[in-house]
């Protein structure tokens, strides 16, 4: 059996892996970061591999899936916010120590092939998978392959607007989903009412902790007003946007993940239902909506499976 290599690339941690070509994960690596420059990066990313392969077996190709602004398939990261790069040839740096082709592909889409070949939509040729973390992505996969888009960056569903001139969010632009229903953004919004004394119920609940997506799903629940409305509204904006979405693309299977969604099911099942019937009646007929099915491994999988010569 073929066995390529996957890797994770975090603000905190890598994860390196060893994957069966038919998308089982064989063994598994972990290393913190200490430092997030690109050396330390590079050197951790170095040290996961040589670990995994001892138990696992040799990769012959190896898939990074990466968080940031990349240029096309060249391996370079344009931008990572969450590492403070900006023009780091990290497709480069690796294949120099890893001594075999590497590859480095968005960390959604990653993750969303990962779904495709292994999980949740396998088998599906058109899939629209979305994911609400502490920010919100998406990947598209129309007639079995990815869609990338003119500059590599479709799916950005986050970043459509749903209030025009409104939230600012992280991206520097105003309005955009995610400043509404991220997990960063969701906190904030908590954080802003309990400063204002508006909800006594959250207030209550963290005790001066940072609030979480299953503090305002619970406070939601007991009635408090403050949290009702944060939570309604994120449902409202993930429902919509997602039931559109679902009118434009025409996807047999929509995969919902990501830390939020998997933490906050009532969050998850209003969504779904609203998103239902928000989209086209031909659309809807068409489409299944499930939760992803392999956790934090469907990137691992998926830049795998991406690296494999075609
Ligand atoms: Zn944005």
């Amino acid at each position: 059996v073929k066995k390529l290599l996957g890797v994770d690339v975090g603000g905190t941690n890598v994860r390196a892996a060893v994957v069966g070509e038919e998308g089982k994960l064989l063994a598994v690596a972990k290393r913190r970061l200490a430092d997030r420059g690109p050396d330390a990066v590079v050197a951790a990313v170095v040290q996961a591999v040589d670990e995994v392969e001892k138990s696992g077996g040799r990769g012959s190709a190896c898939g990074v899936g990466f968080a940031g602004q990349l240029d096309g398939e060249s391996g370079l990261v344009r931008v990572a916010p969450n590492l403070g790069w900006r023009d780091v040839p990290l497709g480069e740096l690796l294949q120099q120590r890893l001594a075999r082709p590497v590859s480095v592909v968005n960390d959604l889409s990653a993750a969303a092939w990962g779904e495709h070949r292994a999980g949740a939509s396998k088998g599906v040729n058109d899939a629209f998978t979305v994911f609400v973390g502490s920010g919100v992505g998406s990947a598209i996969i129309a007639n079995g392959s990815l869609v990338h888009g003119a500059r590599g960056v479709a799916g950005e569903f986050g970043h459509v607007k749903v209030v025009p001139g409104g939230r600012l969010c992280g991206c520097g632009e105003q309005g955009c989903l995610e400043a509404y229903a991220g997990g960063h953004n969701l906190t904030a919004l908590m954080e802003e009412a309990i400063a204002a004394k508006r909800s006594p119920g959250l207030e209550a609940l963290t005790q001066g902790t940072a609030p979480t997506p299953v503090h305002l799903e619970e406070a939601a629940a007991a009635g408090d007003s403050a949290a009702v409305e944060i939570f309604d509204r994120a449902v409202e904006f993930l429902g919509v946007s997602l039931g559109n979405q679902i009118t434009v693309l025409n996807p047999g299977v929509v995969v919902l993940g990501g830390g939020v969604l998997a933490h906050a099911p009532g969050l998850r099942e209003r969504v779904k239902a609203r998103a239902l019937e928000i989209c086209s009646r031909t659309s809807r007929a068409a489409v299944t909506i499930r939760d992803a099915a392999l956790g934090d491994d469907s990137g691992l999988i998926g830049a795998a499976l991406l690296s494999m010569p075609a």
